[in-house]
């Protein structure tokens, strides 16, 4: 097995609270620097950023998986990672069908840009992104994993967004692939905390809204191959695959 550091929770300039300087070429010049293999792209309630990132990183050796990070309507934050364009795109366009049609107001939320590999804006999205979709979690849940894709509750310690701030437990009949926990916290902790067991996997990412914060939360994968079926494997505790925290 191969070691691969990944952080998977990471945000673009498309995400209204995210800085203006997370563009692509970035994006993807920061993780190769800071030593990141995989990166999963999670913008608010989108991935048209995904494209130009993994396009940008063509020939870097990062691999970029294509995903979003969905708010519920419990107002709950949950990645939702796929394996290809055509799954991203399906989900695309379940997240425009549920997202409410309220318009953005840059000065006061900020700015929701797509921009190319030469930092040149080329859409902005007229649609505030950071709402809750008029879907329930279960729902996203359910066509994730009919999409193939992956469903990972983000930042379950946090007072807000999170599943057991939302809900107050993690619903039985919610399939998760894992659970995302905050860069400060202590896994250990963590489980106690939420009588979560050892079943189901913790990671670490950076949820990174700003340059220095790409890569400051890793999950080590330890994989043949670093293919999206084996990071599901290794989410799952499956074939021999498997990933820890980064220490
Ligand atoms: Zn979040
Ligand atoms: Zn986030």
């Amino acid at each position: 097995m191969k070691k691969y550091r990944a952080d998977l929770h990471l945000h673009t300039v498309l995400s209204p609270c995210a800085d203006l300087e997370m563009s692509p070429d970035q994006l993807v010049r920061l993780a190769k620097k800071r030593g990141i293999d995989i990166i999963a792209i999670t913008d608010h309630n989108s991935t048209r950023q995904c494209d130009m990132v993994r396009k940008v990183a063509e020939g870097s050796g990062l691999i970029v998986i294509n995903g979003c990070e969905v708010n519920s309507r419990e107002e709950v934050h949950a990645l939702c990672l796929f394996e290809d364009d055509y799954t991203r795109n399906e989900f695309q366009k379940f997240l425009d069908h549920y997202l409410p049609k309220l318009p953005n107001q840059p000065e006061y939320s900020g700015y929701q840009i797509l921009v190319d590999e030469n930092n040149g804006i080329t859409e902005e999205i007229p649609f505030f992104l950071g709402n809750g979709l008029d879907v329930g979690l279960e729902e996203i849940e359910k066509f994730t994993h009919q999409l193939n894709g992956l469903f990972i509750p983000a930042h379950i310690d946090r007072p807000i967004n999170s599943i057991f701030s939302q809900l107050g437990f993690l619903p039985h009949e919610l399939h998760v692939d894992a659970l995302q926990i905050s860069r400060q916290s202590d896994e250990a902790h963590i489980r106690r905390l939420y009588d979560i067991h050892d079943d189901i996997t913790l990671i670490k990412a950076s949820d990174a809204h700003y340059p220095e914060d790409i890569g400051s939360a890793c999950s080590v994968f330890f994989l043949n191959e670093p293919t999206f079926q084996e990071i599901r494997w290794a989410l799952n505790q499956k074939n021999g695959r498997s990933v820890k925290i980064e220490a």
